[in-house]
């Protein structure tokens, strides 16, 4: 069995009983395999063993393993931040972008998704730790985002997704998860018909599925750890 085999099971079945203990039924919390950094070959290993969503952050390097991977039935997911200039081939290659926080982005994303591709699945990136990084929009504005974005043509507003700062134990890592919970639950009291939180990484994916993640964003606990390498 390959590492990143025995890798993906285990991760399969720690996800189960997370949700499990959570109280949640069985399917309702998705993996992403997010394979940034690793080669189209990891990918195609992951895909056997029947892996079919993952996650990217940096386009060109995306780009380069959607065209080497074109023969799989594969789910792209863009997470990484966007520059706005960059929208074009995201908007063409990816069937969701995690990393919206801008209305910028979002509009441009719709002008440019292609007539013959469904509309693009996004969810809107929230800063609700107040963490240093740039990314996320504040939690203050997200209503109005939301409202902006779900009336784009081209996108499908399915949620929130959020990178909180890193927390020691469990307890300190539900709370930003229990925070995105309730921004969740009062957009859809105004009939926003959300279904998704992508929440929860490989450090902290049982916290954030105890809130109710519907996505966990996992790629050390599958791929191993990174190796950036000259990147960046
Ligand atoms: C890298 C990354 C992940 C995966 O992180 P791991 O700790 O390796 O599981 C998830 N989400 C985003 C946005 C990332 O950039």
């Amino acid at each position: 069995m390959t590492a990143i085999l025995s890798n993906l099971q285990a991760t399969r079945l720690a996800v189960e009983k997370a949700a499990e203990s959570a109280h949640r039924g069985l399917g309702e919390v998705r993996l992403l395999a997010v394979s940034k950094t690793f080669p189209a070959a990891s990918v195609r290993e992951a895909y056997q063993a029947s892996q079919t969503a993952f996650g990217e952050n940096y386009l060109q390097e995306a780009l380069d393993k959607i065209a080497a991977l074109r023969d799989l039935p594969l789910e792209w997911h863009f997470i990484g931040p966007i520059q706005s200039n960059k929208t074009r081939p995201i908007a063409e290659n990816f069937a969701w972008v995690h990393s919206v926080d801008r209305l910028k982005v979002a509009e441009r994303l719709s002008a440019q998704r292609p007539s013959h591709l469904p509309p693009l699945n996004v969810c809107l990136q929230v800063n609700v730790s107040g963490e240093e990084s740039k990314s996320g929009v504040a939690e203050d504005e997200v209503e109005q985002l939301a409202l902006a974005v779900a009336r784009l043509p081209n996108l499908k507003l399915r949620g929130l997704m959020s990178i909180p700062a890193p927390a020691a134990d469990e307890k300190s890592q539900r709370l930003p998860f229990a925070r995105m919970r309730e921004i969740f639950r009062k957009l859809n009291t105004r009939g926003m018909g959300l279904d998704t939180l992508s929440m929860g990484m490989s450090h902290d994916y049982p916290a954030a599925i105890m809130e109710g993640a519907t996505i966990v964003r996992i790629g050390t606990a599958i791929f191993g750890a990174r190796d950036y390498g000259e990147k960046q």
